[in-house]
């Protein structure tokens, strides 16, 4: 059935490590091998042998106008007449840049770069720069790329000392990295009384969407932002995916939060390699070369990515994210239903267009509550539903995504698919 798809991955295993260009999407956490994607359009992808798939993972987040959403696309073909990269400011990245500040209530202005790693170790830089601290709040479960002080083991209890979580990273880069479980109020509080003085931010996703999809509770939020203020450290968001998700101007908007810097990607760059970290004026002015702290980047603001994500994001403020929120909670309520139904314990949570599937009978607050989940059960899950034709991350800790391209139809499919599992456990 995949054999094409089978063939490439063994040619790719000899000449990439893994077969693959980034490690989850060789499927082993879900006993299967990544299917080589040959096109797509609108919700659907096509693999190397033909088959069809309805795609909720949407390339982990930037699709969210759908595959090769027309406008993206015209205005792609306009860009590269025009040359793909010029080393020189260009008309696009004042646009897209005035369009993000106009978006976020956080941010004044804007520096382009050309991933979300790159995005929140820039971040993070400045803050240390502004403050003169160096200590980072980062929660256990919360992704924020692969930089190395972001790479950091999880911790249990409060506010351990992180030691790096892969090789390769002295131990005194993450020294400085504490650690807190996510939605926990009291343990934040606790690590601000301790360390508060040396701490120059705390970064979080204010949805958590990289441990499955763990919404804030409430005041989790609202408490950083009162205990960084309080403390002197920089409030930072990692929106790289909940930026023009959870609403068009981000989680920030949606609950009403201002950070002091915000981490962008994913949906920015329209589908090309695209990141970005802005903030308020007088933060960003401390970069170079306005200010000392250093930041550069050959590729960055590429015309390409500016004029793709600026099509985008023009496209994305005329449509309602509010029926998308509707779709995607009906649709991800009935499928818990459809696996109740069958005797199965799990928890289908949803906000705005994206959904969690955690095999469980409890509500999923945290990191640890996600390592409870049942495993077995889930890559049981993913295999059945992708035979059917339905392309879902593989991994328990990915987020679900939709777009404005999923139809009444697709949703209605997938469902279908969902009823037809026999669970073997
Ligand atoms: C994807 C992601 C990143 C990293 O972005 P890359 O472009 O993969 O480097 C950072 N933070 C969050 C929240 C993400 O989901």
């Amino acid at each position: 059935m995949d054999e094409t798809s089978k063939r490439f991955f063994t040619e790719a295993r000899r000449v990439i490590p893994g077969g693959v260009n980034s490690p989850v999407r060789a499927c082993r956490n879900v006993d299967s091998e990544p299917l080589f994607i040959a096109k797509a359009a609108g919700c659907r992808l096509t693999d190397a042998d033909g088959r069809e798939y309805i795609d909720f993972v949407l390339s982990w987040g930037p699709m969210i106008l759908g595959h090769a959403e027309p406008s993206v696309t015209a205005a792609l073909h306009a860009a590269i007449e025009r040359g793909t990269s010029y080393g020189a400011p260009c008309p696009d990245e004042v646009a897209l840049a005035e369009e993000i500040c106009a978006a976020l209530p956080g941010v004044e202005m804007i520096r382009m770069v050309n991933s979300g790693t790159e995005a929140a170790m820039s971040a993070l830089r400045l803050a240390r720069g502004v403050t003169g601290r160096d200590k980072v709040v980062k929660f256990v479960g919360c992704y924020h790329g692969h930089a190395d002080p972001f790479l950091a083991a999880a911790g249990s209890g409060v506010a351990t000392f992180a030691i790096p979580g892969t090789p390769g990273i002295p131990a005194a880069v993450t020294a400085d990295t504490l650690l807190v479980p996510y939605n926990d109020i009291d343990a934040a509080r606790e690590c601000f009384a301790a360390h508060g003085a040396q701490t120059a931010a705390v970064i979080v996703e204010p949805v958590a969407a990289n441990m499955g999809l763990v919404p804030p509770v409430p005041g989790f939020l609202e408490t950083l932002r009162s205990l960084s203020r309080e403390h002197g450290a920089l409030l930072i968001f990692d929106e790289v995916i909940t930026g023009f998700r959870a609403a068009y101007g981000g989680a920030q908007e949606r609950f009403g939060i201002a950070p002091d810097l915000t981490v962008l990607g994913k949906i920015i760059g329209g589908g090309l390699p695209v990141g970005a970290f802005g903030g308020k004026k007088e933060y960003m002015e401390q970069v170079a070369p306005d200010g000392p702290v250093y930041q550069a980047g050959t590729l960055s603001g590429n015309p390409l990515a500016m004029a793709a994500g600026l099509a985008a994001l023009r496209k994305l403020k005329s449509l309602d994210y509010q029926e998308l929120e509707r779709r995607t909670q009906a649709f991800a309520a009935e499928l818990g239903h459809i696996l109740r139904s069958k005797g199965v314990a799990v928890r289908t949570p949803s906000l705005s267009s994206m959904f969690g599937i955690f095999f469980t009978d409890r509500d999923v607050r945290n990191m640890d509550d996600t390592r409870r989940c049942d495993q077995r059960r889930f890559t049981d899950f993913y295999k059945q539903m992708r035979a059917r034709g339905i392309y879902l991350a593989p991994s328990a800790f990915e987020t679900g995504m939709t777009s404005f391209a999923h139809r009444e139809k697709d949703f209605a499919d997938t469902l279908d698919a969902a009823r037809a599992i026999v669970f073997d456990c």
